[in-house]
């Protein structure tokens, strides 16, 4: 079978573009590694114009319903104890609001919203591009354990920071090559957190000189 649309990576990104081609019409093959529920390091805000996408979409609602935390304020610290706080923007009919949303829940919020709009979904380890003709008609990858190949129209490459198909492409460095900017997320959630202003805070510490 011939996709119109492959997308590879279920992400905000992959299943956003799935939700939306979906709608238009077109046959939509969503694919990921991991089975969502899943959860991704993040610092789980969504600001205003994500909240301006969802209703783009048709999910804002889906949302809505939850509950999630509102954050209607940035606050970001300096080592040397600097401190600025900015409200939310009101420009272009944003909200003034944003929400912290566990990504666990937000990437499966959409990726439902994708499949309820037409899209196929399907756990599936993309490998590589299958490049015919100078073209790139499909992608190779791992489905139970077996090497299996799809064919489309037009594929997506969404699989994020470390994309197989972008570096099969010549499209992105593998992170060994930038090694002098990289950084290391560990992300956690605490129960009774005090002093909290009702918003994102952003802190930075001094630099630990043994990390260096
Ligand atoms: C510590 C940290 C905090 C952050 N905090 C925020 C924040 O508060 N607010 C904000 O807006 N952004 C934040 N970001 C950035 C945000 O996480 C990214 O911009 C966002 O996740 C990118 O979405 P994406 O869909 O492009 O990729 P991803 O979310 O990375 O999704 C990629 C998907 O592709 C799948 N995939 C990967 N390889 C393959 C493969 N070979 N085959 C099939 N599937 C594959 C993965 O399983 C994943 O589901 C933060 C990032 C980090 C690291």
């Amino acid at each position: 079978m011939t996709y119109d649309i492959i997308i590879s990576g279920a992400g905000p990104a992959g299943s956003s573009a799935a939700i939306a081609l979906s709608k238009k019409g077109f046959k939509v093959l969503l694919l990921d590694k991991e089975k969502f529920p899943r959860d991704k390091a993040c610092g789980d805000g969504f600001g205003p114009k994500s909240l301006a996408l969802f209703d783009d979409l048709g999910v804002y609602k889906k949302f809505e319903k939850e509950n999630f935390e509102k954050s209607e304020y940035v606050i970001v610290s300096s080592p040397n104890g600097h401190k600025m706080r900015g409200k939310a923007p009101t420009a272009d009919g944003l909200r003034d609001f944003g929400w912290v949303i566990p990504r666990k829940k937000a990437d499966a919020i959409l990726v439902d919203h994708a499949v309820d709009n037409g899209a196929e979904l399907d756990e599936f380890r993309v490998v590589e591009p299958i490049i015919e003709n100078g073209f790139v008609v499909g992608i190779k990858g791992r489905h139970d354990g077996n090497l299996v190949e799809k064919r489309g129209r037009m594929i997506i490459a969404a699989d994020g920071v470390n994309s197989a198909i972008g570096r099969k492409m010549g499209m992105s460095l593998h992170l060994s090559q930038y090694r002098e900017h990289m950084a290391i997320a560990a992300r956690a959630y605490f129960k009774g957190a005090e002093n909290l202003e009702g918003g994102i805070e952003i802190h930075y510490e001094k630099q630990n000189k043994s990390l260096r």
